[in-house]
């Protein structure tokens, strides 16, 4: 890692791009080590430090998929009138043998008899006096689900590493299955900096904003599987900074931080960083985002976000996003990208990528995107507004109404 402050100006042609300064990340980034138990109730997105092998035959019996009569395939001709001689509920199987003639009622779910290998729907017989007479003619082996049809036993069902979706949870239940092995939570001690900055529930004064950044990182942080420690608002002195950046590492596998990665005089995050650990400071080519801060302090890994409160969201979804899901002990997928048609012309300046935005629509059969309005990395209100970011390329000079554009929808990554 270059420790050498490499903040350049606005048109540096040596910034990162944003391929290459993710690249530099996930290259330190590696899975936390430490695993525990939990009840499944508690395992929704966490991340499954070992495989899961099905125990079980699902569905474990023969059992219908409808509700009807249960019969021999080769008495399943329009016109047969079969004697119903039990009935085979969910739950209540019918223990009985069946004889040329007869069938059994059957409801779905309900264990087919030994003896039968057909289910005819209900709607497709008449029933009279106890004798239901087939009204067309039926395939023998309608509507029956066979034994390990969903799943066999002995399959790996779920793979390491994978982040446990609701479907996940129903799959390991119908396997019996009520624990799974998921890989620690790592910890991210996260700060905001600034003098500025005045808590909510107070009255501001003169020169003073609210800290939002500190609650929209908690808010982001809480989707992911960590645990998370909020060190408050540190001041703009090297000795507090200081302070929080020591007590941070001892127990931190990530320090997220906000604000003073830049070299004005009051950025004493870049100064300590420069001085205590060993960390890079980059200008990314994108906006918004730049300027952002990467290494290690102590123990723990360092993500010195930017003080603009759209920047940091543009460099948590981008960067920090990609590095906790890896911390996390799972591989980040690329963000999912739509191709939409402009509604307007959009300006920006070559030479870095533009993430603008915008409102994603599926209208007339077509995605169409429009912009929020004013893109200032300190109008948060342009992400309230925004459902996707509209990705013009770094070589772009912009975009005309009527363009198809790269568009990354929020589902995918906050
Ligand atoms: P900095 O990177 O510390 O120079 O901050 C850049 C801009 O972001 C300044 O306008 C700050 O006032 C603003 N800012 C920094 N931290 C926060 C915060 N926690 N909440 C809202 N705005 C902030
Ligand atoms: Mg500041």
């Amino acid at each position: 890692m270059t420790i050498s402050p490499n903040c350049m100006d606005e048109t540096d042609p040596n910034a990162l791009t944003v391929d290459q300064a993710l690249r530099r990340i996930l290259e330190r980034c590696e899975p936390v080590a430490g695993s525990e138990s939990v009840g499944l109730n508690d395992a929704l997105d966490r991340i499954l430090a070992t495989a899961v092998t099905a125990r079980l035959d699902v569905p474990p019996a023969r059992n219908s998929a409808m509700d009807g009569y249960a019969l021999s395939g080769n008495e399943g001709q329009a016109g047969t009138r079969l004697r119903i001689a039990g009935v085979s509920a969910a739950g209540h199987p019918w223990e009985g043998t069946l004889k040329a003639g007869e069938c059994v009622r059957i409801l779905t779910g309900a264990v087919v008899p030994e003896t039968a290998d057909t289910v005819v729907m209900q709607e497709r017989v008449t029933v009279r006096d106890g004798i239901i007479t087939l009204e067309a003619d039926c395939a023998p082996g309608s509507n029956v689900r066979h034994p390990g049809e969903d799943t066999r036993a002995g399959t790996e069902i779920l793979s390491r590493g994978r982040r446990v979706t609701p479907a996940d949870i129903g799959l390991l239940a119908s396997q019996g299955i009520g624990e799974v092995r998921v890989v620690r939570r790592p910890r991210v001690v996260f700060f905001t900096t600034g003098d500025e900055l005045a808590p909510l529930g107070q009255t501001l004064k003169h020169g003073q904003i609210h800290d939002s950044n500190r609650y929209t990182l908690r808010a982001l942080l809480s989707r992911y599987p960590v645990e998370f420690v909020d060190f408050g608002v540190v001041a703009d002195t090297e000795q507090a900074v200081r302070e929080a950046l020591f007590r941070a590492s001892e127990t931190a596998d990530l320090i997220l931080t906000t604000g003073g990665v830049s070299v004005g005089d009051a950025d004493f995050v870049t100064r300590l960083l420069q001085q205590e650990g060993e960390v890079g400071f980059w200008k990314v080519a994108m906006k918004p985002g730049r300027p952002l801060a990467f290494g290690r302090f102590g123990q723990a890994l360092f993500l010195g976000l930017p003080g603009n409160p759209v920047s940091v969201m543009a460099t948590f979804s981008l960067f920090a996003r990609p590095a906790l899901l890896r911390l996390c002990g799972t591989e980040p997928e690329a963000p999912w990208t739509l191709r939409a048609r402009l509604l307007e012309d959009l300006r920006k300046s070559p030479g870095r990528t533009d993430f603008q935005r915008g409102i994603l629509e599926h209208a007339s059969g077509e995605w169409t995107v429009r912009s929020t309005g004013g893109q200032g990395s300190h109008q948060l209100r342009s992400m309230s507004l925004a459902n996707a970011y509209i990705v013009l390329p770094s070589e772009s000079p912009g975009a005309v109404a009527g363009d198809e554009v790269d568009v990354i929808p929020f589902q995918s990554i906050f």
